[in-house]
């Protein structure tokens, strides 16, 4: 018996709440809380009619360690799976630490007033959940989560050392609206505004956002997709735990389009972070544009087409140069079908119940805090496979990008 909280209602929390009711015998009990308690109560409905299934739902403000402490003691989980946003990690981490409690989530910490993730502040949580006897899981959702795992397998089962890294986030869906995010739109402007990091011979190289693109042919006839470079989280672990790594990079394609909405939008301040004074009143630009752009939990049924997201790696096999990619192709309209969601919530949201699910059943249950590609890979991928994001390795012959 393994119940759960599911911390977050959002497109993420859905499909976390869906996949994880569908396992009955790993997921025995679920409680679905957030801030917004009829977000969750829309949820519970939902997984009541589509899979027969009673979840239960509270009202929680996870920036509240004392309010969310009470929340985990009343109902004592064996596991937090925080879907909110990377600004609550800290607060959830607190509180699982006060009530016993396991944690995993799908974001690195970034402070609401500075538009820079870093791993520093969780890591600090290292010598607490060890001695708590208690296991944190960090970045469990695709890119984090997915690419740690398959750098992990590609480094495990088909290098003796790997060399470069590049993870290449492709989505070729189109949703029809002019510009919208696919994920919690503050967060995804914050992440593609910052300055471009990459990994390079020992350290990290920052260059201008955007500044760098290259064409990148995505397999199985997805198609031909213009690619960025920016600085993603998981660089920071994967640099760290694979010290071999020359190079890493991470890629995510825009369409031309929703390029030029950004560059106006922060060419007239409306990306910005800081508050400004209207009439009166404090306001965070971003958050009075995410307002006002769709919510990504409505992109579902309009999205059509698919994503492919993997990683190439290069690297050395019994003495020769190799380059391998592993990716997973998934279609926006299927998932909408299964779970009521397009593809950039449900590719998060899979990866954080398998990871849970390694959490609960044992695979990845060792006290302290954790990247993905610190544990053992296997079980995890053969669950993808399992569970609705199947992968293929193939070789690739004259690889290059830039
Ligand atoms: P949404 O904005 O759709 O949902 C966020 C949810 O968190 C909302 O239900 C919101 O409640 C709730 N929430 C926010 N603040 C609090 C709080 N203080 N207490 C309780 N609940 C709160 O975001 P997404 O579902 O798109 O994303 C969820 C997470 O997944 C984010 O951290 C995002 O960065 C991460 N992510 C990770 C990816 C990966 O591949 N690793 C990819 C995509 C997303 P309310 O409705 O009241 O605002």
């Amino acid at each position: 018996m393994s119940k759960v909280v599911i911390i977050g209602a959002g497109g993420v929390g859905n499909v976390v709440a869906h996949k994880c009711a569908q396992l009955v015998d790993v997921f025995s009990d679920i409680v679905l809380a957030s801030r917004t308690k009829s977000k969750c109560d829309a949820i519970a409905a939902d997984i009541k009619s589509s899979l027969n299934r009673d979840i239960k739902t509270a009202a929680v403000d996870a920036d509240n360690v004392a309010e969310l402490t009470a929340l985990l003691k009343q109902e004592q989980p064996k596991l937090v799976i925080n879907v909110a946003l990377p600004y609550q990690d800290l607060s959830i981490m607190d509180a699982c630490l006060e009530a016993g409690v396991d944690y995993l989530d799908t974001a690195n910490y970034e402070p609401l007033d500075t538009a820079k993730f870093e791993y520093k502040w969780q890591w600090a949580y290292q010598d607490k959940f060890k001695k708590a006897g208690l296991t944190a899981l960090l970045g469990s959702g695709f890119d984090p989560g997915a690419t740690n795992v398959f750098t992990a397998y590609l480094a495990k089962h088909y290098f003796d050392e790997i060399e470069t890294l590049d993870i290449i986030d492709v989505n070729g869906g189109d949703h029809g609206y002019p510009f919208a995010t696919n994920f919690n739109p503050e967060i995804n402007i914050r992440e593609v505004t910052a300055d471009c990091r990459h990994f390079e011979n020992g350290q990290f190289v920052t260059t201008p956002a955007m500044s760098t693109k290259a064409a990148f042919t995505c397999p199985e006839e997805i198609g031909d997709f213009t690619i960025y470079r920016l600085y993603h989280e998981e660089l920071e672990s994967l640099a760290k735990h694979y010290p071999s790594l020359k190079r890493a990079q991470f890629w995510m394609s825009f369409s031309d389009n929703y390029l030029k909405h950004l560059e106006v939008l922060g060419n007239v301040g409306m990306t910005g972070i800081e508050p400004v004074d209207y009439k009166g009143q404090k306001i965070v630009p971003i958050q009075f544009l995410a307002q006002l752009l769709p919510d990504p939990a409505s992109l579902g049924p309009r999205t059509k087409g698919k994503t492919c997201i993997g990683c190439v790696v290069t690297g050395i096999k019994d003495g020769e140069k190799k380059t391998y990619y592993l990716y997973n192709i998934c279609d926006h309209e299927a998932c909408y079908a299964e779970v009521k969601s397009q593809a950039i919530s449900y590719t998060t949201g899979v990866p954080a119940m398998i990871g849970a699910k390694m959490m609960l059943q044992g695979h990845w249950k060792q006290p302290g805090v954790w990247n993905m590609e610190q544990l053992n890979p296997d079980p995890f991928m053969a669950d993808m496979n399992q569970y609705g994001l199947p992968w293929k390795v193939i070789e690739l012959k004259d690889f290059a990008l830039n």
